[in-house]
């Protein structure tokens, strides 16, 4: 009997694997005519002034809604895009909506400052990409600081020279460079000094867990101090509750983004927040 059941665990588990591998497989080629058959699409989180309460930015976030499988997370498709080349369309497709997004609601909206959008860690130290981004300013005609670009800790952590060199590169372009998800790598506070960034982005697992821990609160309230005696701006990730507005608030961060104001949302819910006039103190 032991011995059937263990037969049937190893067919079990072959069989979930099978279906894991298939499905790879074939989101890689959905993925392929997934640009040509626009089943991707951005949604924009509002990034929030915590002094004034009003919204300075947002952050494009892709989003793809399969014909076949429906929405899946860019946390599943974006490595798939990484390791097939195709993240190189796509990213030129999200640098030119958000531009082009970007130059409405800034024309619009005195408040509307930068537009951000994530940049692979394979993408970033590449010469192709400051090319692609030059070509987006121009056609967009945004002014190039009002384009943020975010590139996650983790990502320059393994060559950090090679990583200050990438960075010059992005920064001749004048746009903006921050640090994403950081407090989760180790890219030590002393490579921060010689990082050409403009912000960080302190991590929203980071951010979860000062209400529930001193010492991490400590430690938040240090890297707001230290980024801004490097005169960086500080933004908190995925403030959800009432209680972790409080703190990023007296720690004397610069700017939140997350649930507590607004979920990522179409360009048209977007833009209706500007016509409510939404605070996040009103
Ligand atoms: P990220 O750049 O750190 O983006 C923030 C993520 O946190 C987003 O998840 C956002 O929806 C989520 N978030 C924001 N506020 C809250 C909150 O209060 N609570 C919670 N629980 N979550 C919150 P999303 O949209 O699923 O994106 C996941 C990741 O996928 C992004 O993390 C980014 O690394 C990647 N990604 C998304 N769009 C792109 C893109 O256009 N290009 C590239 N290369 N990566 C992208
Ligand atoms: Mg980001
Ligand atoms: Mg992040
Ligand atoms: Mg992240």
């Amino acid at each position: 009997h032991a011995k059937s059941k263990g037969r049937n665990n190893y067919q079990f588990y072959t069989e979930q694997l099978n279906e894991k591998i298939v499905r790879r497989m074939d989101l890689e080629s959905e993925l392929r005519v997934a640009l040509d058959k626009q089943e991707l699409f951005l949604n924009y989180q509002p990034k929030v002034n915590l002094q004034t309460g009003e919204i300075v930015g947002a952050e494009a976030l892709l989003r793809w809604d399969s014909g076949k499988y429906g929405m899946i997370s860019p946390a599943e498709f974006v490595p798939i895009a990484e390791e097939t080349g195709i993240i190189w369309q796509i990213t030129e497709f999200v640098l030119e909506q958000a531009c082009q997004q970007a130059a409405e609601w800034i024309e619009a909206h005195p408040s509307f400052q930068s537009m951000a959008v994530n940049i692979s860690g394979v993408q970033f130290n590449h010469s192709d990409l400051v090319e692609t981004i030059g070509a987006v300013l121009t056609s967009s005609k945004i002014p190039p600081e009002n384009l943020e670009l975010e590139i996650t800790e983790g990502a320059i952590i393994d060559n950090a020279e090679e990583a200050i060199n990438a960075m010059q590169r992005l920064k001749t372009l004048g746009v903006k460079l921050s640090l994403d998800d950081f407090g989760t790598g180790y890219s030590s506070l002393s490579y921060l000094k010689r990082f050409p960034v403009d912000s960080l982005k302190i991590d929203r697992s980071f951010v979860a867990e000062i209400v529930s821990d001193k010492t991490d609160l400590k430690i938040a309230g240090n890297i707001v101090k230290l980024a801004h005696d490097l005169s960086l701006n500080v933004v908190a990730e995925g403030v959800e509750t009432d209680e972790q507005l409080k703190l990023i608030k007296a720690l004397g961060c610069d700017e939140l983004q997350g649930y507590i104001f607004s979920r990522p949302l179409s360009k048209s819910d977007f833009s209706a927040m500007f016509t409510q006039n939404k605070s996040l103190y009103s």
